[in-house]
């Protein structure tokens, strides 16, 4: 008899894990199969986001940016160091020690929560079985009554520069380089491209960014778009626009990219190349062929608003299914999906799900942005706030970017909130709370906030909609 639950999710990411929790919380027997192995060859809850994704980024980001202000602008405050050095080994090793805790840290919560773990490899069988393959190649059944599809995603190869892990890296490898590259080639320039790009030109290399693409940061607002082109070209990014890598060679402990642009073929040779083309769907012997579940023309898992897939009582939630490749995406359909199975009317509201980018300053953004709205044919009233204007920003040394408001010109209904700047993303968060409750700009205007906070540059930025900002001159005048 094969152990049977009320609920098996397959992946234990943070689309799976909170799933599992969830589920548990709810009083569903709950399994959770994770077959990752971590940097010590043992099984490593978490997913891509704590083992080699979100968390290792943001610990390395961290780490650079503090040696950047210490060889940049200490002296700005009247402080002398002596030569400021960066231990990159050291550096790495403490990414390694708060992915370790991390991961710990989940595999503690399920326990605690008392879901089963099954270390090994999950298939969807045929009538909601799952066969999980261990680690020592023994394979069991398991059966339950809803199954919870979270493998998550990988990095993108692309024929012209295949990853070797020694000189060609995906972002798996680039979160482990030992030493300081002096020449970086990233190819893609979106979030992980630049995230990890910024890290080592923070720490020295001379960083060359290409990007197949002529806009730059499609998916953001133009006019941050534009602020985050100049900043961070500013920063030493030297970003290729319009140019597609078609080959590559590499050669001893370095490799030759060709590429076209619009000038023609070109090349350029760099000590590591970065692909950060993008990530796909992981559904390699997740489903046998008789499961029944669809994938879409994409291949990613094919469900509808809710994350059911075709098959009544089989899920798929976070970066296996439509949508933005984001943590906290993944989550909150891991919640949803447990609540739905535990018979709640839960739902996720997929038109607030904030994008950040964590390079110095922060980009980020929640809802619409203005050139998506002219599209649409909505007229707006728009407010910005630049932190130049920032009385807790000047404090800080850290005056770059704009908070920008947007606003149904009719209703006043926020919209769109787009920051570039420190804090952006806590900012937008805040943008995002607002928007959830149905705020208008004239709400957050009259709302009172912190003096001297980063957060008043909201507060302007929403005052200014209706131009009634106090610190900038009002574009709009009322
Ligand atoms: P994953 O985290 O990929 O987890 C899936 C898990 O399932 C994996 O552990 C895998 O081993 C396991 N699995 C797969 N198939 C099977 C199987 N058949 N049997 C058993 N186990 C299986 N997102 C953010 O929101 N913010 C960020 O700052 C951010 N930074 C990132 C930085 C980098 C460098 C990268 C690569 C990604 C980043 N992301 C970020 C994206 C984020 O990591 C993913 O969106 C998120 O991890 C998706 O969660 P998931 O649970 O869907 O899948
Ligand atoms: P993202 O999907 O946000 O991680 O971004 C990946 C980026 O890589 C996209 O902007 C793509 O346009 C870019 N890209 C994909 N293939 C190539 C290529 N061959 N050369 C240069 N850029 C590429």
């Amino acid at each position: 008899m094969s152990q049977k639950f009320d609920v098996i999710v397959i992946g234990a990411g943070p689309g799976g894990y909170v799933a599992a929790i969830r589920a548990a919380q709810l009083g569903l027997k709950t399994a959770c199969i994770e077959k990752y192995q971590g940097k010590e060859g043992k099984t490593a809850l978490g997913g891509t986001c704590l083992n080699v994704g979100c968390i290792p980024s943001k610990a390395l980001l961290d780490s650079s940016y503090k040696f950047h202000e210490a060889h940049e602008s200490f002296n700005v405050h009247g402080i002398s160091t002596g030569e400021v050095k960066m231990d990159v080994a050291t550096m790495i090793a403490r990414k390694d020690q708060i992915v370790k805790n991390l991961t710990g840290g989940v595999a503690a919560l399920l326990k605690a929560n008392g879901v089963t773990v099954f270390e090994g490899h999950g298939k969807l069988l045929a009538g909601k079985q799952v066969e999980v393959t261990g680690l020592d190649g023994d394979k069991q059944t398991l059966a339950a009554d809803n199954v919870i599809l979270a493998s998550g995603s990988k990095p993108v190869d692309i024929p012209p520069a295949p990853v070797d892990q020694q000189v060609i890296l995906d972002s798996t490898g680039a979160l482990d380089i030992q030493s300081v590259p002096a020449r970086l080639g990233v190819i893609g320039a979106g979030v992980i491209g630049l995230e990890l790009g910024s890290v080592w030109a923070r720490l020295g290399s001379d960083v060359t960014v290409i990007e197949a693409m002529d806009k730059f940061l499609p998916a953001a607002d133009e006019q941050i778009a534009k602020e985050a082109f100049k900043v961070l070209t500013k920063q030493g990014l030297k970003i290729r626009l319009g140019a597609r890598v078609t080959g590559s060679k590499v050669d001893g402990n370095q490799v030759t990219v060709n590429f076209t642009d619009a000038d023609g073929e070109q090349n350029l040779t760099f000590d590591k190349l970065i692909v950060a083309v993008g990530r796909r769907p992981v559904t390699t012997d997740l489903l046998a062929t008789d499961s029944g579940v669809d994938l879409d023309e994409r291949g990613f898992i094919f469900v509808d608003d809710y994350c059911a897939t075709s098959v009544p009582g089989v899920f798929a939630i976070g970066d296996v299914v439509r949508g933005a490749m984001l943590a906290h995406k993944a989550s909150e359909e891991g919640v949803m999906v447990a609540e739905r199975i535990a018979g709640h009317k839960a739902q996720m509201n997929y038109d607030l799900i904030p994008s950040v980018i964590y390079t110095h300053p922060e980009i980020a953004w929640v809802g619409k942005s203005e050139q998506a709205l002219k599209a649409e044919g909505v007229e707006l009233n728009i407010g910005t706030f630049p932190f130049a204007a920032s009385g807790r920003a000047m404090a800080a040394n850290d005056t770059t970017g704009l908070v920008k408001v947007i606003a149904d010109a009719k209703t006043d209904r926020v919209l769109g909130v787009h920051v570039i700047g420190p804090s952006a993303a806590e900012l937008v968060q805040q943008g995002a709370i607002g928007m959830e409750f149905g705020t208008s700009a004239e709400d957050l205007g009259m709302m009172v906030f912190s003096h001297p906070t980063l957060s008043e540059a909201l507060h302007e930025a929403a005052l200014a909609v209706n131009g009634h900002a106090i610190h900038v001159a009002n574009r709009k005048k009322r």
